[in-house]
């Protein structure tokens, strides 16, 4: 998962995008990027690690101009490395011709790259935006078919999910896969336009949200005007609904929803028909608060914030390596003192992907004295990977593509454990069938990633 932000016409456009890429930190932390452009040409920076971090004043005034691009990074399986940062710079003979930055995984990598090759361009790097730069600039530079042609092209070539922005010394291009499979939102005022994966970005602009960039169409800010170029590809539209799940800020909206509405929902559809007797239902934080909030008013059972995580730690998941990741979950929660002993308790997460976390969750609160721990999950079992972005690991990592409900639920120690159906989370979106649920199904609506894992 990554996160992208561009900005059209406003002064000092860096300053911008680093805010934007501020607000959507949570959909990458491993690198950040910064392109903007001026009339003195083309000005970058990257660095491992958070925006706050790599993007000083000092650094950001180093990139003037008033159009800028941005990425958050979160990587699967590539290195971390300075040359898979995003943007990516296209050149020719040495000359920054554009900047590309995308949100998503692509799954027939290889047949693209070998279109490029066979046209005399090189990889440097390891990363889908570079292959989609190089396409883009070898269908409209080399080929002569200008910017617009070779994104379509691109949109007909490619099969998975890809929200991506495009600077020219110019112009401002979005443009999105034709399942739309990743969020990505635009917004502007007073000529000033903004590009970001999610709202809540806007909101920190202070520019006004005006919905999504439609699924396989293109958009264009330029020195004279805006445009939008209609979808050509037709497919059905495949949101991933784990962005309402997991991966969104709750307030953000995302494909037409309000994150924190379609969570409560999750809450409330669980809780229905659940005859679970407890004394408080607790969060995860901070992923699971709206869910433990919609169960908590649904079932009547009193809410509590009885976990308290430590802000400081990274998402244990993107830890790199188990050992990591074990130590990670108690650096990140901590029970209130006391509160937890003699008590029944309903403990609600978003999901379970290894089963690391809730493992390790429920066997502190035993350990602080709690009578019974029933275990809530606000999505179906996590049973295929996820190709389009998301970061699930090898099938064999899944805790549910190998073991039953009832296993897991005595590995990871609960008294009772329950997800959420397929049906029951349909019913908390109103179009629920414009949406993927792969990773619960294994129906791939782009096929399936056979190359290993070159994330944008
Ligand atoms: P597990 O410990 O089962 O491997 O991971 C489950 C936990 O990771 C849940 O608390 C959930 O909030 C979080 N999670 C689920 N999916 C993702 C993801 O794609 N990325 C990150 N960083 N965390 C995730
Ligand atoms: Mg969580």
């Amino acid at each position: 998962m990554c996160g992208i932000a561009g900005i059209f016409k406003k002064e000092n456009a860096s300053f911008g995008v680093a805010e934007a890429l501020f607000a959507e930190q949570h959909r990458g932390q491993d690198s950040a990027g910064i392109v903007s452009w001026d009339k003195e040409g083309l000005h970058s920076h990257f660095g491992l690690g958070l925006v706050k971090d790599t993007f000083s004043q000092e650094k950001l005034k180093s990139l003037p101009g008033s159009m800028a691009i941005g990425h958050v990074r979160y990587p699967t399986q590539g290195p971390v490395s300075l040359c898979n940062c995003q943007p990516h710079i296209f050149s020719m003979d040495g000359k920054p011709i554009f900047a590309l930055a995308s949100n998503g995984d692509i799954t027939n990598l290889p047949e693209l790259i070998e279109e490029i090759e066979k046209e005399g361009f090189a990889l440097e790097g390891d990363n889908d935006a570079e292959v989609m730069a190089k396409f883009v600039g070898m269908v409209a530079f080399r080929r002569n078919k200008g910017l617009v042609e070779a994104m379509y092209l691109l949109m007909e070539k490619a099969l998975g999910a890809f929200s991506a922005v495009l600077m020219t010394d110019e112009e401002l291009y979005a443009f999105r896969d034709p399942w739309a499979f990743r969020p990505m939102c635009y917004g502007d005022k007073d000529g000033v336009a903004a590009i970001a994966s999610e709202s809540v970005a806007l909101d920190i602009l202070r520019i006004p949200y005006k919905g999504e960039i439609p699924a396989g169409s293109i958009f264009r800010w330029g020195p004279d005007g805006s445009m939008t170029y209609p979808r050509r590809v037709e497919k059905p539209a495949r949101h991933c609904i784990f962005e309402h799940i997991y991966f969104s800020r709750p307030d953000s909206v995302i494909f037409g929803e309000k994150v924190f509405e379609v969570r409560r929902k999750i809450g409330e559809a669980l809780a229905s028909g659940d005859d679970v007797k407890a004394d408080h239902v607790i969060a995860v934080p901070d992923s699971s608060n709206y869910i433990a909030l919609g169960y908590a008013n649904r079932s009547g059972i009193p809410f509590a914030l009885g976990l308290v995580r430590n802000h400081y730690v990274g998402r244990t998941f993107i830890a790199p390596d188990q050992i990591t990741r074990d130590e990670g979950v108690r650096f990140k929660f901590n029970p209130l003192p006391g509160f937890i002993a003699g008590k029944k308790l309903v403990i609600v997460d978003d999901s379970i992907v290894r089963g690391t976390t809730i493992k390790k969750l429920i066997r502190m609160l035993r350990e602080n004295g709690a009578l019974e721990v029933h275990l809530r999950i606000g999505s179906p079992p996590i049973r295929y990977s996820c190709y389009y972005g998301v970061d699930t690991p090898n099938r064999e990592k899944l805790i549910a593509s190998k073991m039953e409900i009832e296993d897991i639920r005595a590995f990871i120690g609960a008294d009772t454990l329950k997800y959420l159906t397929i049906e029951d989370l349909r019913g908390t979106v109103s179009n629920p069938d414009d949406y993927c649920y792969a990773c619960f199904r294994g129906d791939y609506p782009a096929g399936e990633k056979k190359h290993p894992s070159l994330v944008s």
